[in-house]
Formats: structure tokens, sequence, C-alpha cells
């Protein structure tokens, strides 16, 4: 497993400590602005079978935390080509 940043803490660790950051995040969106559990895990899914997810965390095309970035209504899969997501923005 790849380390997230380059301090003393072990890599699962890492990746158990930003989840769990971006989880406080993403409670914190206002209602609105997010899709629902059923959109939000099928988003996740797809992102959690593409190649281009590093770490199982990040999005190499734009640099998002897929956690975050697939919570949100406004937000789509920056996939060149075309969405993963399927979604119309
Ligand atoms: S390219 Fe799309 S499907 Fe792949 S990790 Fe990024 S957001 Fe997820």
């Amino acid at each position: 497993m790849k380390k997230i940043c380059n301090c003393n803490i072990p890599p699962n660790l890492q990746k158990d400590m930003m989840a769990e950051s971006i989880a406080a995040y993403v409670a914190s969106l206002p209602k609105e602005d997010v899709v629902e559990d059923a959109e939000y895990e099928r988003r996740l899914e797809l992102c959690s079978k593409c190649p281009d997810l590093v770490g199982g965390l990040t999005c190499s095309h734009c640099g998002c935390f897929v956690l975050a970035r697939a919570r949100k209504r406004r937000m789509d899969c920056p996939m060149p080509g075309g969405s993963v997501w399927g979604n119309d923005i």
C-alpha cells in the first residue's frame, strides 16, 4: 500500500485516518448539495473498479478524493472522453 504522506504513520492507518476525515467533511455538506445514498454508492462502486483510482482514494484525473467528489450533486466523473458515472450534470 502506498503512503499518502511522508509522515511515520503506517500507510494503512494513513488511509483510515484520511477516510475518516473525508467522511466528516462529507457529513458536513448541505443536504441540497449531495446525492442520495444509492447514487453515492453507485458512483463509488464504479470508482472502485476504475484503473485511474489511486491508492483507493484519489482520482488521478482531478486529484479529488472520490469519497467526497462522488457525494456532491454537481460533480461528475472527469474521465477524459466521458464520465464513467454516466451522469448528465
Ligand atoms: S475517472 Fe471517474 S470513475 Fe475513475 S476514479 Fe476518477 S471519478 Fe472515479
